[in-house]
């Protein structure tokens, strides 16, 4: 694996690559972009890359610091993630990178440590890094990587270089789900449900229950006026546990009404659910802009509660039952 493995962010890898080159590596980078579309990969990609004592603004995959990367034991590179059970990077974690940073590197120049969930920091964690990002040794690089850069601190952002990972095209993601064999009726839907995200594709791809449990949901949107609380119970209850296995239930649910407003709006060619055509036309012509518009917006608000631990299970259920209102403001 190479830079090559990076998928679409062809921009942020020849800015990389041109700062190895000429010896510019940055104290601290940036990477932002949703879930899914290759922050991780770059980031690891671009440590290999330092270190690699073959290659100079690539990796071999051969030297011994690229087998201890792919190894996941090269001692001068460190990935800092949330930890299992906590709901974001403490304190204790940015305080231990701080002391482990200070020591000289063991095998490279360099020694590079990536903070994954960056923008998911507790506020101490942020304060005590800015300190660091202030004053870093000279031979470390720290890469932050973010999905939503509106929650860091703009002292922090201002001390990073960042680099915007761009969406990918419907078609490539597409063409990369057919090259992993997937049937090209399954690409078609897979890679419209995937905004643009080749992780989404992928991870959404290998769910088993992926196609079922998406007709269940739309199945169940397509008659929600008829449905009443126990209905709307075991589907929240099934949608709780869904979420707590990654599924993308809410990129589900926005897209559909989405899907809704376009055809208010007569943009037919951008629909998404191409199967659920006559379904969407139906409940387009019984809603208006505003009430599509709402219902959107409650989406996303869930979507926010649920993301800052507020109770999956109730959330879910308030919003159906106010989806399922006309007026669902
Ligand atoms: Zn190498």
């Amino acid at each position: 694996m190479s830079f090559d493995s990076v998928l679409g962010q062809e921009d942020a890898v020849e800015i990389l690559q041109d700062e190895i080159e000429k010896e510019r590596i940055s104290h601290a980078y940036l990477f932002s972009g949703q879930s899914g579309i290759g922050k991780s990969k770059l980031g690891y990609e671009f440590a290999k890359a330092v270190f690699c004592q073959e290659l100079k603004i690539d990796s071999c995959g051969k030297c011994i610091s690229c087998r201890k990367m792919e190894h996941q034991n090269h001692p001068d590179f460190k990935i800092i993630s949330i930890l299992e059970n906590k709901n974001n990077i403490s304190i204790d974690q940015i305080r231990e990178l701080k002391k482990e940073i200070a020591y000289k590197p063991y095998e490279s120049e360099k020694k590079i440590y990536i903070i994954e969930s960056a923008d998911q920091m507790s506020k101490e964690a942020a304060n005590s890094l800015l300190k660091t990002l202030e004053e870093p040794p000279s031979f470390a690089t720290i890469i932050l990587l973010a999905e939503d850069t509106s929650r860091l601190l703009p002292t922090i952002i201002s001390r990073c270089q960042q680099l915007k990972l761009k969406n990918l095209a419907l078609s490539e993601i597409k063409k990369l789900l057919l090259e992993k064999g997937i049937a090209a009726d399954k690409a078609e839907i897979l890679s419209r449900t995937a905004h643009g995200s080749p992780g989404k594709a992928l991870a959404a791809a290998e769910k088993e229950n992926f196609f079922a449990s998406r007709k269940e949901i739309y199945d169940f949107l397509t008659e929600i006026e008829k449905k009443n609380s126990i209905e709307i119970f075991k589907l929240t209850k099934k949608l709780t546990s869904l979420l707590k296995a990654d599924f993308p239930c809410f990129d589900l649910l926005s897209d559909w009404y989405r899907d809704i407003m376009m055809i208010k709006q007569d943009y037919l060619a951008t629909v998404k659910n191409k199967d659920y055509l006559k379904e969407l036309k139906r409940l387009a012509a019984k809603m208006t802009l505003n009430e599509i518009i709402n219902k959107l917006a409650l989406i996303a608000r869930t979507e926010e509660y649920i993301s800052r631990n507020v109770r999956a299970k109730l959330s879910l259920q308030v919003l159906f039952f106010k989806l399922r209102q006309p007026d669902s403001k």
